[in-house]
């Protein structure tokens, strides 16, 4: 029997089914039927759903997967009469074949259900409605391949020939046809809707604007980078450099490549506060603005920029990790900025990296990635030795700025006086720095006053009633305040628990502590402190850093949000309060993280003329950590955390993945953590360490246990974790959520 004579045995119903996927906690898709919309994949519609009207994308019922990876079967068909009939497509372009093979990949990699890595895309969506703004029409990148075509849609496509943009009304005047002509041809896909170029964020980037004059070795980075562009295929590369030595500058070259060749670029910063400077920058070298993706960004602009993605008007994207998600029509290259980040790994929700997941975008789209950082994690490190990364170096710093010099004050030998934190060399330093009329930074990685309220009389401690946490004074504010779930008590006068007055002591420094210390210390210097929760978002940190830019600042005392990139010229010591503290605690990863982070905040010092210096107070100096920073010799640093890694197949030579079950019921938590252990898998090669109360045993009310899956390197978690839940009842009070390639242990 041949196709079609099958084809006349079983006529097509009238109406076509079509799978939709909705931003939903659903395992997969949903059926519905196409009335007469002609629906393709890609197309966001809107549905019934229940009593509500939902957004969702029509996906492709079948879509390649690797099979390690592949989903669990489909549930079975529902008849074609109990369906729903789709409500109305949107007037939106679709969305593209690489973000929708991109979200079932990270879905996944993930074990996360698709619909809700949908909903990390249609975020900035309106939902519901039709695009803002829509003030003109472009031609599609494709013609549709059944389009009638009759001499009226012909002139509206000839006007509309070489990409240009025009309102209704100027495309009606030009073509001599009618905007129901127009409308006929939206429909059918032939052209969408654009927002017309005066209406958005961000400019024209002009790649030719203000080129750099590249040193030699940066000339030499930045052809290797032009190259992996032009040659427009996947290609991974390491951009390893020494803060300042021009990292930034050599990979706006591969993003200018890109704007060369017409294409997109997406540059991934580890947080958005940075970006106000990433864009002066931008701004100076092309000419114009980025368009920039973050939280602060009202509605309308996101929805802008979302649909200037789509239609190819934004050209370079700057934002945070949930850029990755933004759908792209023709992307050139993308770059992860100081790709070491820890920052890069969202914990809640889709549990991802974005940096992992921006090198599988790269990889489906068939472009080339960049990773940049002065301190690779030993992740990338790793690829790049083995050859599956290129390796590109930038070893000094640019224009003979020196590194800085690094010392290490022992405080067992040069302790502060009681109650205070800085040592007397540092504060000497600090002295001699403003005297010299240059900038100081003292680092302390801890918000508020102390991080623990004591009662002198009777020993009380303040807890968070909802999580395994002290609750942190915030003096400024009078406050008692848990930072991972915010419950926020006013700071008593008298101790709950012996009713004494005035017997509440405060132990351990925060940086409002260390600022009230340099306040009394150094009466005459203008002193800034920088925090997430001081300045809490790009502008008001764009605020401060001009500040010290202008030299109207003596002393910065801030968070771990100082050691990003910043480039402050007249900064030449930086004192860090606490070197150890984030060695404590069993971390797989703690002393990488801690020489990265004390790493990059020493790179804040002597960018420019000025030589800097670096004191480290530690309390262990002989540990490996504070004598790779004195020495700066990381790179064996980094060789002997593979050494000690290696054998025992920690990433990145095996594979983690944890899961975490809670539930606000403890014997809930307990039971399913107990039958997870019970039926945890084994084999060569496969290792399952718990069930163990989780370090926060408790965290917003609810009790968590953990388990670890530690596999060799050439075994995939996914199909293992997936078995694995199949053979437990879980019940509805108990969440499991399912971490892949962990970077939090708690
Ligand atoms: P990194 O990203 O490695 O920390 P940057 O790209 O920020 O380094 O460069 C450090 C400083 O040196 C910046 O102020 C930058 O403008 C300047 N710089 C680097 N390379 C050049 C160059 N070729 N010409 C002019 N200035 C440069
Ligand atoms: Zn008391
Ligand atoms: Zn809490």
């Amino acid at each position: 029997m041949t196709p079609s004579s099958l084809h006349s045995l079983f006529p097509e119903p009238e109406m076509p089914r079509v799978a939709v996927l909705l931003p939903l906690p659903f395992q997969g898709t949903l059926d519905y039927m196409d009335p007469g919309l002609h629906l393709l994949p890609g197309d966001i519609v809107t549905v019934p759903l229940g009593n509500r009207r939902e957004t969702g994308v029509v996906w492709d019922s079948t879509q390649n997967l690797p099979a390690d990876l592949a989903t669990r079967d489909n549930p079975p068909e529902i008849a074609a009469s109990r369906l729903r009939r789709v409500i109305g497509r949107q007037n939106q372009p679709p969305l593209p074949t690489s973000l929708r093979l991109f979200i079932t990949w990270v879905a996944a990699y993930t074990i996360a259900p698709p619909g809700m890595v949908l909903a990390m895309c249609l975020k900035a969506h309106l939902r519901g409605t039709d695009a803002p703004d829509l003030t003109g029409w472009t031609a599609a990148a494709d013609l549709p391949e059944n389009l009638r075509m009759t001499p009226a849609r012909r002139a509206v496509l000839e006007a509309l020939s070489n990409y240009r943009q025009m309102t209704t009304s100027d495309l009606s005047k030009a073509s001599g046809s009618s905007s129901a002509v127009i409308k006929g041809l939206a429909d059918a896909g032939a052209i969408t809707s654009v927002i017309l170029g005066s209406k958005l964020p961000f400019g024209r980037a002009d790649a030719a604007y203000c080129p750099p004059r590249l040193a030699d070795e940066q000339a030499m980075v930045a052809t290797a980078l032009r190259e992996a562009v032009n040659n427009a295929c996947f290609s991974a590369t390491l951009l390893e450099g020494v803060t300042g030595s021009g990292k930034t500058e050599v990979y706006l070259e591969a993003v200018a490549a890109a704007l060369d060749a017409g294409k997109q670029a997406l540059v991934l910063l580890p947080e958005i506060a940075l970006s106000a400077q990433w864009v002066e920058r931008f701004a100076r070298r092309f000419g114009t603005r980025p368009a920039v993706w973050h939280s602060e960004l009202g509605q309308k602009a996101r929805a802008l920029t979302w649909t200037a993605c789509m239609n190819g008007a934004a050209q370079v994207v700057v934002g945070a990790r949930s850029a990755l998600f933004l759908p792209f029509i023709n992307p050139g290259v993308i770059i992860v900025d100081e790709e070491h980040e820890t920052s890069f790994k969202q914990e809640d929700g889709v549990m991802y990296n974005a940096r992992d997941m921006a090198v599988l975008r790269a990889r489906q789209a068939n472009i080339p990635i960049v990773l940049v950082s002065a301190t690779p994690s030993l992740e990338t490190l790793t690829n790049a030795r083995s050859g599956r990364y290129r390796h590109l170096e930038l070893p000094s710093r640019h224009g003979g700025a020196q590194m800085p010099e690094t010392h290490i004050i022992d405080m067992r030998a040069d302790p502060p006086p009681r109650g205070q934190f800085l040592s007397p060399r540092l504060i000497d330093a600090l002295n001699t720095t403003f005297a010299r009329g240059e900038q100081g930074m003292l680092f302390l990685n801890r918000r508020g006053y102390a991080p623990l309220t004591l009662c002198r009389v009777c020993g009380h401690r303040f807890q968070c009633p909802d999580c395994t946490s002290w609750l942190v004074e915030h003096r400024a504010r009078g406050i008692l305040t848990c930072h991972h779930c915010d419950h926020t008590e006013p700071m008593p006068r008298i101790c709950p628990g012996c009713a004494s007055e005035n017997s509440l002591t405060a132990i351990g420094p925060g940086i409002e502590r260390i600022t009230e210390e340099a306040q009394h210390l150094f009466p005459d210097a203008r002193i800034l402190v920088m925090a997430s929760d001081i300045q809490n978002g790009p502008t008001a940190m764009a605020d401060a850093t001009a500040r010290i830019s202008r030299r109207e600042v003596d002393l910065i005392i801030g968070t771990q949000i100082v050691a990003k990139g910043w480039h402050f010229p007249h900064l030449t010591l930086v004192g860090v309060i606490d070197a150890d503290l984030g060695l404590a605690g069993g971390d797989l990863r703690a002393g990488e993280r801690t020489v990265q982070l004390l790493h990059q905040v020493a790179g804040r010092a002597g960018r420019a003329e000025a030589p800097g210096t670096v004191l480290l107070q530690s309390y262990s100096p002989e540990h490996p950590v504070m004598q790779a920073l004195l020495s700066g010799d990381l790179a064996t640093f980094m060789e002997r955390e593979a050494d000690q890694r290696r054998p025992g197949h920690w990433p990145p030579f095996g594979r983690l993945a944890a899961l975490i079950i809670s539930s606000e019921k403890e014997a809930a938590s307990d039971q399913v953590a107990k039958a997870l252990g019970r039926s945890a898998p084994q084999g060569d090669g496969v290792q399952v360490l718990g069930p163990a109360p989780a370090p926060l045993a408790l965290l917003r009310g609810r009790h968590r246990r953990r388990l670890l899956l530690r596999t060799r390197r050439d075994i995939a978690v996914q199909p293992i974790i997936r078995n694995w839940l199949a053979c437990v009842d879980i019940p509805s009070s108990v969440r499991v959520d399912i971490d892949v390639d962990p970077v939090s242990f708690l």
